[in-house]
């Protein structure tokens, strides 16, 4: 587990600041969620952290490094995307396991690891088919499972319910909190959905227009006008 820490983080694009300094500190084992209008700055705040966009001020810890010049793979974080980027023509249990054995992982251990993640997300039944034989929900369970086996640092959610139904939202809602429940990983969640942020959060980010607007408890959400 580890502590994140934002330090007057900025991004801008030519002459276009998309995030204007901001300062976050996300304790370990902390479940953060930002939220904010579409456009606001969320998804490249996320991606800054995990090393996907490169920050043009400031900095990022993650514990006791500071990973503005560390590339992804090196940060110990596991991210979880709206789109699931699945391999199509791997099955489930093969798209659980490629990044471990890219690591060269022991693959006893992969094996273990694998097992304990179809486990806890109910993915037994399915390890053997490609991703196109399921479920949007299914496809989520094992892009979740593809990040839990890594047994990173941080995970770092970006909307990852997007492109569910209504109900579906729900029930996966209630699999990552108790998820996280029993794995105490640090967590950044991003959506727009508010009822998402007020049911998994420990603590809420409202951002807007590139600047962080408001931090607090859930509830802080019901006071939005
Ligand atoms: P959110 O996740 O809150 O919807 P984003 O972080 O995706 O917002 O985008 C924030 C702003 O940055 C938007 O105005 C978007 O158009 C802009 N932006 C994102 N990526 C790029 C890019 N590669 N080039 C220029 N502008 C970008
Ligand atoms: P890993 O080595 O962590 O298993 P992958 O090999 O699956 O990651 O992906 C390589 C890089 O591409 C990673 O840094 C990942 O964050 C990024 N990436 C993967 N899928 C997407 C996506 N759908 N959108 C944006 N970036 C992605």
């Amino acid at each position: 587990m580890a502590n994140v820490s934002l330090q007057k983080v900025e991004k801008s694009y030519q002459n276009v600041h998309v995030v204007h300094g901001i300062d976050l500190d996300i304790d370990d084992g902390e479940f953060v969620v930002l939220v904010g209008p579409s456009g606001c700055g969320k998804s490249t705040t996320l991606r800054m952290v995990a090393g996907l966009e490169r920050l043009t001020g400031g900095e990022i810890h993650i514990g006791e490094r500071v990973v503005n010049d560390v590339p992804p793979r090196e940060r110990d974080i596991a991210m979880v995307f709206q789109n699931y980027a699945l391999y199509p023509h791997m099955t489930v249990a093969e798209n659980m396991a490629y990044g471990l054995r890219l690591r060269k992982m022991d693959e006893t251990e992969v094996k273990k690891r694998v097992a304990i993640a179809a486990d806890m997300l109910d993915l037994n039944a399915l390890l053997e088919r490609r991703p196109q034989a399921l479920s949007g929900g299914q496809r989520q369970r094992v892009a979740m499972g593809r990040a839990m086996v890594r047994e990173p640092k941080v995970f770092l959610f970006d909307e990852p319910l997007s492109n569910l139904d209504a109900k579906l939202r729900v029930k996966m809602r209630a699999e990552i909190k108790k998820l996280h429940q029993m794995v105490r990983t640090t967590t950044i969640y991003v959506t727009h959905d508010q009822v998402e942020a007020m049911t998994l959060a420990d603590r809420v980010v409202v951002m807007n227009k590139g600047r962080i607007e408001q931090v607090g408890p859930p509830q802080l959400l019901y006071h939005e006008p």
